[in-house]
């Protein structure tokens, strides 16, 4: 099932009389379930690509479908609401709140949405064992390590049960032994929860737990290669 869809997406930014094409003509899509790869050079549109597909930026042309819905049709309060509900990220480094146990920082991404319930609490247990971080509920960020961090933050990612988990360079911090973990983590919560994710990564040895790559070379994107995904 398609989760979500871009449409010939450009993405044009302008500074005083000069414009500079980011993304030019790009299409995709994402079934549930399946891990996509973007690959690419500094400067190619990765990040660009990325905050169109987190509903953080609009493209200037074409459409960008999430479970049907055309996100271009849709104001700001709409946009966060579909950020929150439909959209785990995982970012370059853990963007975890200081001040908050680990524990925590999952139960306050779900009190955003209301009320938590004894069950929320014991899917972050769930999910913070899955990334084996179930003896750590209650420390503070300063006292984890930098994989423990982004273990954090995948579990985090998956706590408001999205569509869709975009993660922007997630091993950009770690040694290739904790990155390999990290990316392993994310490709069996992808596949256990039925997720449609998108990594942008400059590591190509992350790529075997990918099952489509695509490459971004001057804001165009093509799909470079379909795997056969190693599951562990
Ligand atoms: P990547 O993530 O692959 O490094 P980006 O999407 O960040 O690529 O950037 C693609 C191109 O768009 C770059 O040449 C960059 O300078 C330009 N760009 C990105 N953001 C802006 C912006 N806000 N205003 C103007 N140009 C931008």
């Amino acid at each position: 099932m398609e989760v979500i869809r871009f449409e010939k997406i450009s993405k044009v930014y302008r500074e005083g009389d000069t414009t500079f094409t980011a993304l030019n003509n790009v299409n995709m899509s994402v079934n549930a379930g399946e891990f996509a790869a973007v690959i690419g050079p500094s400067g190619s549109g990765k990040s660009t690509f990325l905050s169109i597909a987190g509903a953080l930026l609009k493209p200037s042309n074409g459409n960008i479908y999430i479970n049907g819905v055309n996100l271009v049709n849709l104001k700001q309060k709409e946009l966060s609401k579909i950020r929150l509900e439909q959209i785990g990220f995982i970012l370059q480094t853990s963007n975890l709140i200081p001040y908050l146990t680990v524990f925590n920082q999952l139960l306050v991404v779900r009190k955003m949405l209301g009320r938590v319930s004894n069950e929320d609490k014991q899917f972050a247990k769930q999910l913070l064992e899955e990334v084996g971080l179930g003896d750590k509920l209650n420390k503070y960020p300063e006292e984890l390590s930098g994989g423990e961090r982004q273990r954090t933050a995948i579990a985090r990612a998956f706590m408001n049960d999205p569509n869709i988990i975009l993660a922007d360079e997630p091993t950009a911090s770690l040694d290739s032994q904790r990155a390999f973990e990290i990316v392993e983590l994310i490709s069996n919560g992808v596949k256990k929860r039925n997720k449609a994710a998108i990594m942008v990564t400059h590591d190509e040895r992350m790529l075997k737990y990918c099952d489509k790559v695509y490459r971004m070379s001057d804001g165009h994107l093509e799909l470079v290669e379909e795997r056969e995904v190693v599951f562990s």
